[in-house]
């Protein structure tokens, strides 16, 4: 414990604001993890958020403490919480200009990214339904591994 100096950054003032602004308390697990999250920028899952702490901070999370910083911060808009098609969950801060977005699982390489800039489709309803959330993931070939061709 006490290692939370060691990631004293400009980001990490980001997390701790962007919690503080919620009216939370900034917990140090809610802290590293919303920190993690705002570093990698792409959509990670808990193995990779894992990884990311241990080689960046040589830090360790237990898998209890992450899932339930994670749920905390999706619960709290601070994250959201990607469901592809591979069923793995990845997690991404949440992006403050373009909160709501679709994403792209690649089928080659299986990343999967955030397309701030893209619009989500507004769905038509049958009446008397009405929308709280539109999720959508988009499966094809990203830019990377079609230059790989
Ligand atoms: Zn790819
Ligand atoms: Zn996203």
């Amino acid at each position: 414990m006490g290692r939370i100096a060691d990631i004293t950054t400009a980001q990490t003032t980001e997390a701790e604001r962007r919690i503080r602004a919620a009216g939370q308390r900034p917990t140090r697990a809610r802290l590293q993890i919303l920190q993690a999250l705002l570093n990698l920028a792409q959509p990670a899952n808990h193995g990779e958020i894992q990884e990311y702490m241990l080689t960046r901070w040589a830090e360790t999370m237990d898998r209890v403490t992450l899932y339930r910083g994670l749920d905390w911060l999706v619960q709290h808009q601070l994250t959201h919480r990607i469901t592809a098609d591979d069923r793995v969950w990845r997690f991404s801060a949440i992006n403050l200009e373009h909160p709501s977005h679709p994403h792209f699982h690649c089928l080659r390489c299986g990343q999967v990214l955030c397309l701030p800039e893209s619009q989500l489709p507004a769905p038509q309803l049958p009446a008397d339904y009405r929308v709280e959330d539109v999720e959508m993931v988009v499966n094809g070939v990203c830019p990377h591994c079609q230059r790989d061709n």
